[in-house]
């Protein structure tokens, strides 16, 4: 099953918008095992618009417009549809009804243009607006199944989730819902991963697996559709092991679970307290964790320690250190992380010190950086990063290296 999305609307073409339904579309198309091949925009215009859904016939299994559902003579989707299938517009009393009851409830004058938002083309399903006016639409054809929503985020994001989600699946799987669970990886980048799996991604049919990188992460989502009621959890149970026996030390989480929740949580579970000595981050890590609900039975504090002078008078970095070492180097790390745990009586402390860039530092290209761990009485460590990109990347990054270094 494959499926295209045609955003209507002059305002996405002039730039004043941005085509945020196809985006959030793709992704929970993606989520139910249908593959998305192309995004379309096209402005208001009745013949350019025929031609594109005639074009999209032809090719593509599911056909979701949105934009142009509503009152003005700009919106013309329904009626392009309604011609280029053969059908004619009728009017959908439900949805005609509850326009009457919102201008009278209002106390505003209803007028020719509203009643004809309640218009739907003959023989589809309707999906009532719940979060305005004008309803949505399915209609099958012989090769292909059209989908009709309004434009606003607002009131096209529930009716796909609830109304169109449904007929969808039923679509797909003989009313077999399709399941799906993402697995969350780190340290490892899209391309590493995909070279270790890629007979799998190749083979698997049933679940499919489709890897998505973001901000320095890499997700995997297996989908699996029910042959047996039941039988699609197991078959990405089994999926899964398969492939964290080959890249698991680099699974963080499952579905929305996040680095810095997976951090947190461990703290908590641990009793472990923790203190931060933040150089190159400024205060990154310390507010990341800050974002977290209950992180202050963990959370100790921290210090921003961006100078020289703070890292050795606030932090008592020995300066025989900073002189021969430098502050981005492994010992200047870790003095840093063993000191913030001192004086915060963490059990935990670490550290970031590095070169957030444009300009070298020390001799040391932009993106260099040390994370300092020291934990309880266990020798601490230091890890080093050679980390890509602009200043702000690479302090980001840095971060999400330091969470996953709590949660190994
Ligand atoms: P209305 O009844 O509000 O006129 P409609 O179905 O006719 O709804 P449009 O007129 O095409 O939809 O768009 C209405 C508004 O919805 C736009 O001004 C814009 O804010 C938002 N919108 C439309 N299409 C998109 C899109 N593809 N992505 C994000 N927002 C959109
Ligand atoms: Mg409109």
């Amino acid at each position: 099953m494959n499926a295209e999305i045609i955003a209507v609307g002059s305002e996405l073409l002039l730039g004043q918008i941005a085509n945020t339904n196809a985006q959030f579309l793709s992704g929970r198309l993606a989520e139910i095992g249908i593959d998305v091949y192309r995004h379309r925009v096209i402005g208001d215009n009745a013949d350019r618009l025929e031609e594109e859904i005639t074009e999209a016939e032809k090719r593509s299994d599911i056909v979701i417009l949105t934009g142009g559902l509503g009152p003005t003579k700009d919106d013309l989707t329904k009626e392009t549809v309604a011609k280029y299938l053969g059908r004619k517009l009728v009017m959908d009393e439900p949805s005609l009804k509850a326009i009457e009851e919102f201008f009278i409830k209002a106390g505003r004058e209803m007028s020719v243009n509203n009643r004809k938002q309640a218009i739907v083309i003959e023989g589809s399903t309707v999906f009532f607006n719940r979060h305005g006016m004008a309803p949505g639409m399915f209609i099958k054809t012989e090769s292909t199944c059209f989908v009709l929503l309004p434009g606003p985020p607002r009131e096209m994001k529930p009716m796909f989730l609830e109304d169109v989600t449904p007929v969808l699946l039923n679509e797909l799987g003989a009313g077999q819902p399709v399941v799906s669970r993402v697995l969350r990886f780190f340290g490892i980048g899209e391309a590493e991963l995909e070279t270790r799996i890629e007979d799998l991604i190749d083979t698997q049919k049933n679940p499919t697996i489709a890897p998505l990188a973001s901000d320095g992460e890499v997700t995997l989502r297996l989908s699996a559709k029910h042959a047996v009621e039941g039988e699609a959890w197991q078959l990405i149970e089994d999926t899964e092991q398969l492939i964290l026996a080959r890249v698991g030390q680099h699974l963080y989480g499952i579905n929305e679970e996040t680095l810095v929740n997976k951090a947190a949580e461990l703290l908590q579970r641990e009793s472990k307290t923790i203190a931060a000595a933040e150089s190159l981050t400024a205060g990154l890590f310390a507010s990341e964790l800050g974002a977290i609900a209950g992180v202050s039975s963990v959370l100790k504090g921290g210090v921003v320690c961006y100078t020289n002078e703070s890292k050795r008078d606030v932090i008592g970095v020995p300066q025989s250190i900073l002189d021969t070492e430098g502050a981005v180097s492994e010992r200047c790390a870790i003095e840093m992380a063993e000191r913030i745990k001192q004086q915060f009586n963490a059990n935990i402390g670490i550290s970031f010190t590095g070169v957030a860039g444009p300009n070298s530092l020390e001799g040391h290209p932009p993106g260099t950086v040390w994370i300092g761990l020291s934990i309880d009485d266990y020798p601490s460590t230091a890890l080093m990063l050679s980390l890509r990109g602009e200043r702000n990347y690479a302090r980001i990054r840095a971060v999400k290296h330091g969470l996953f270094q709590l949660i190994r």
